[in-house]
């Protein structure tokens, strides 16, 4: 905890650029995907976002049509998910390797829902972690605790235990394109979402955890988003919260003109934590 002091008072605030990212979930088909990223495009381009990343993360199939439809507009990409082996016999799964070869520059690792529906454990998460590291993908990792869990007073816990298993073995060094999603699972699809406070609490616990584990420069650079039930009538006291730069948004990312204006709203928030 001291070094966690020191890094507070030694660095105050660090400028981090936004990033404000839609995980479009096994939502919409080829047609729905492309006209919605053109939307999106149309929607920042009329109403731009100044000094904000904002990517979108459609199911792999439409990787490569949304990333034509995003061509020249600024906008990033990313997959929502990949494998953590290079390539073989794993009928039905796309490795690292193979989402970066569409030109998607992010992924998505330890979505609760992996971790819940689709089982998968933490040590397998850090092989997904190390394998899109490998690959040139900056990963998106996502940790967050049950109701049950918080209403235990675990939640700390919680978070630095996922964060320790699924950032096992790798250096700082490796961590740097790293970006870390803190999704309180009762928050998402829920539309219940943390307060603003309890978000900057645990985004700040995370900061922390970072610092210790690898070193202040990289914790002071690395982005943490908040996601769970995100939506442009809460984003701005959410993305108020110093240490949250950026949302990671599911059901309000399926609607252009919405996401955009949480787009907005974290400009206007990194303009107020940086003036
Ligand atoms: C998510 O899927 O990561 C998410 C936060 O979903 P929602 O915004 O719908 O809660």
């Amino acid at each position: 905890m001291i070094a966690w002091r020191v890094f507070r008072e030694g660095l105050g605030v660090a400028v981090r650029v936004p990033l404000v990212a839609g995980n479009w979930k096994m939502q919409k088909d080829l047609r729905g995907a492309v006209e919605l990223a053109r939307g999106l495009a149309e929607a920042l381009r009329a109403e731009p976002a100044p000094g904000v990343e904002v990517a979108v993360f459609p199911a792999f199939p439409f990787l490569l049509p949304v990333r034509h439809a995003l061509e020249g507009t600024g906008i990033g990409l990313g997959a929502q998910n990949c494998h953590e082996e290079a390539e073989g016999a794993f009928t039905g799964e796309v490795s690292a390797d193979m989402v970066r070869s569409t030109g998607a520059a992010y992924a998505i690792v330890g979505h609760s829902e992996r971790r819940r529906i689709f089982r998968e454990p933490d040590e397998t998460l850090n092989l997904k972690v190390r394998a899109a590291l490998g690959s040139g993908l900056k990963p998106i990792f996502c940790v967050g605790e049950t109701i049950e869990q918080r209403e235990a007073g675990r939640t700390e816990a919680v978070v630095s235990t996922q964060l320790a298993l699924g950032l096992d073995g790798i250096t700082g060094r490796e961590a740097e394109p790293l970006a870390i999603a803190y999704e309180p699972v009762w928050a998402i699809g829920t539309g219940r979402n943390a307060t603003p406070a309890q978000a900057q609490e645990v985004h700040a616990f995370i900061r922390g955890y970072v610092a210790n584990r690898f070193n202040e420069a990289l914790a002071g650079a690395m982005r943490i988003l908040y996601g769970g039930s995100v939506k442009a009538s809460n984003a701005a006291e959410i993305l108020a919260g110093r240490d949250v730069d950026g949302a990671l948004v599911g059901g309000a990312s399926l609607e252009a003109k919405g996401f955009s204006e949480i787009a907005r709203a974290a400009a206007r928030a990194a303009r107020a934590k940086s003036g």
